[in-house]
């Protein structure tokens, strides 16, 4: 072998120990590295389950917390989200209801197979939720914005078609999605409020919050995520929510992007002992 090529081959290790080093780093950053998990890392856990989108790398993986961190990882959050006793999320958004009420987040609907077995369970327990509905969805089924609307539950705009790169776009590019998906919402249900947006994947940037409050919505985030889009069963649903939930906890759930029958069944036995422990709200809308 020649002297370059001997160089070349130590610059080729040089580089590739760099990346390695690197991707550690990245990994470490972006993992949840101590005992508070639910307390909003869930940025970079909420991404990648939207029904629409190819079931591609994640699905099926591993657990999360077995190592990498997910390709759809949001880089955003300021803080990665960490400090356990937040009452802002990434950017200022909401984690909690400010009282000591909680409240349950319903995202990605409506759908046909899955909101309505929430919405019946919602209204056999007496308890109102606030639902974070894609635009395209809402549009395809109003009749289920309607009926959302009509059972007392309360809106959150959740973009028009679960765009997790929606804070990289320009700010008339967000408005032009948000006020598309708001449009959505209200040609179904005119008199809705829609007081909240939640940005897919949690991946808020500055552009993303200045617009949706510009458009008078509050950054909605959440403090306790069972990760019900990994499909981890209902047990396992179950058990996050309750260990996790505190007093003024907004709790994160899908009603939409897969299988949600393990959130459905897991909600049947959270409501009971949701009610038992709290009282519960759909967060306000201004209205009332
Ligand atoms: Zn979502």
């Amino acid at each position: 072998m020649s002297a370059s090529t001997l160089r070349a081959a130590g610059m080729v290790t040089v580089v590739v120990a760099a990346l390695l080093g690197s991707a550690f780093a990245l990994g470490r950053s972006l993992m949840p590295e101590q005992p508070h998990r639910g307390s909003g890392v869930a940025a970079s856990v909420h991404a990648p389950h939207y029904g629409d989108q190819p079931p591609s790398t994640e699905f099926p993986g591993p657990p999360a917390g077995h190592g990498e961190p997910s390709p759809d990882a949001s880089p955003s959050a300021p803080d990665n989200g960490r400090r356990a006793d937040d009452s802002e999320g990434p950017y200022g958004a909401e984690v909690s209801t400010g009282s000591a009420r909680i409240a349950l987040t319903f995202d990605d609907g409506p759908d046909p197979q899955w909101t309505p077995q929430v919405l019946a369970l919602l209204k056999e327990y007496g308890v109102h939720a606030t639902f974070c509905v894609v635009g395209e969805n809402a549009e395809a089924h109003p009749d289920l914005v309607r009926s959302i609307v009509a059972d007392g539950h309360s809106l959150c705009n959740h973009s028009w078609n679960h765009d997790i790169t929606l804070g990289e776009r320009s700010p008339q590019a967000i408005r032009n999605d948000l006020m598309r998906t708001n449009d959505a919402i209200l040609a179904a249900a005119p008199d809705a409020r829609i007081a909240y947006f939640r940005q897919p994947g949690g991946a808020w940037t500055y552009p993303v919050v200045s617009v949706c409050e510009e458009l008078g919505m509050t950054p909605l985030h959440w403090a306790v995520d069972p990760t019900d889009w990994q499909v981890p069963g209902a047990d396992k649903i179950t058990e996050t929510v309750l260990t996790q939930t505190r007093p003024g906890s907004i709790v994160l759930m899908h009603d939409a992007g897969g299988d949600r029958s393990g959130t459905v069944e897991a909600l049947q036995r959270l409501l009971p002992e949701l009610l038992h422990r709290f009282q519960l709200e759909a967060l306000p809308t201004g209205t009332t």
